[in-house]
């Protein structure tokens, strides 16, 4: 198995041939770091599915060949992954409602010859609150930087949980106020939202602030942290800046891992209508 399969690959792919066993792939541009293949194989395995999960790298404007590929070839499902979630939900004949409220998906699963997008990045960060923090989400207000895809999830998330309070802020102020309107929440202007990190309980980044070592943390009132608790889903070989200034000034603080971890066996559930194998997915990404 190769590390990155590309749209050349696709494109010469031989259901007989040594790649037979792909049944499953992870979708994106980049999508070197994904831990995706890993955590799914891992559960693959564990369960005995003759199948094998794998990394696609497809540029933008190859997303519907490879999509229309990937269906021909009878694959069971996909991850999607940046920057392809919301054109893929144009790509597949049916969204849930939840991905259509969002307006992104991040998985499909492909069913009787039918294309069925969802998104568990919104459900898959509930459950990771829960877990990480032993709170629920819908008792909390909830501050989220970022309103991209993952920004959308999170935000649509805390509303149907009733979040008592939803603040968003984003680098580009109509992107905000967008999302904000569409969930009754309030919108806040991107160099003020750090000061109102002491007015919730839960501090989010959905930004991908933290991918890069040097990037800096979006707060920059860190003392306002000081016993929140804050969910940075950027996760990488490194601490992100705000995990560890959270850290510092006496919040408790986590990385994305979780919400990978529960997007995923959300994921796995739906290709599979199977109970998805928690622990050994969450062992594979720690190793
Ligand atoms: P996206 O749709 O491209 O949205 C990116 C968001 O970040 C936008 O709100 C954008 O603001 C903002 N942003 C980008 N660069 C910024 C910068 N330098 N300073 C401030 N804001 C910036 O991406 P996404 O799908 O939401 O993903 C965001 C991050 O979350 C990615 O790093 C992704 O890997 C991570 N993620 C993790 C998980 C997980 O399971 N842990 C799941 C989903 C996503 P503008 O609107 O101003 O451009």
């Amino acid at each position: 198995m190769k590390e990155i399969y590309t749209i050349e690959d696709l494109r010469a792919w031989r259901a007989g041939g040594p790649e037979r066993e792909i049944r499953l792939g992870v979708v994106g541009d980049p999508v070197a770091h994904s831990l995706s293949p890993a955590m799914q194989n891992a559960a693959l395995q564990a369960l005995g599915i003759d199948a094998r999960d794998a990394a696609f790298q497809v540029r933008a404007p190859e997303l519907a060949e490879a999509m229309a590929a990937f269906r021909a070839l009878g694959f069971l499902g996909l991850n999607v992954t940046v920057p392809h979630k919301v054109a893929a939900l144009r790509l597949v004949d049916e969204v849930d409602q939840l991905a259509a409220k969002i307006g992104a998906i991040n998985t499909i699963a492909f069913r009787d010859g039918r294309s069925i997008g969802s998104n568990t990045d919104a459900p898959g960060f509930s459950r990771a609150v829960r877990e990480v923090f032993g709170r629920a989400l819908g008792e909390m207000r909830v501050l989220i930087m970022g309103a991209g895809g993952a920004g959308r999830a999170i935000a649509f998330q805390c509303r149907r949980e009733c979040c008592p309070e939803i603040l968003i802020g984003n680098r580009s102020s109509e992107r905000a106020k967008t999302l904000a309107d569409e969930l009754k929440a309030k919108a806040l202007p991107w160099d003020e939202m750090s000061r109102n990190a002491r007015e919730v309980d839960l501090v989010v980044n959905a930004t991908p602030l933290g991918l890069g070592a040097a990037d800096v943390s979006p707060i920059v009132t860190p003392e306002y942290l000081s016993g929140r608790y804050v969910f940075d889903i950027v996760y990488g070989a490194h601490e992100t800046a705000l995990v560890k200034q959270a850290k510092a000034h006496g919040a408790r603080a986590t990385d994305g891992r979780a919400m990978l971890l529960h997007q995923g066996a959300l994921a796995f559930a739906q290709w599979f209508g199977l109970e998805p194998p928690l622990e050994v997915m969450r062992a594979a990404l720690r190793s």
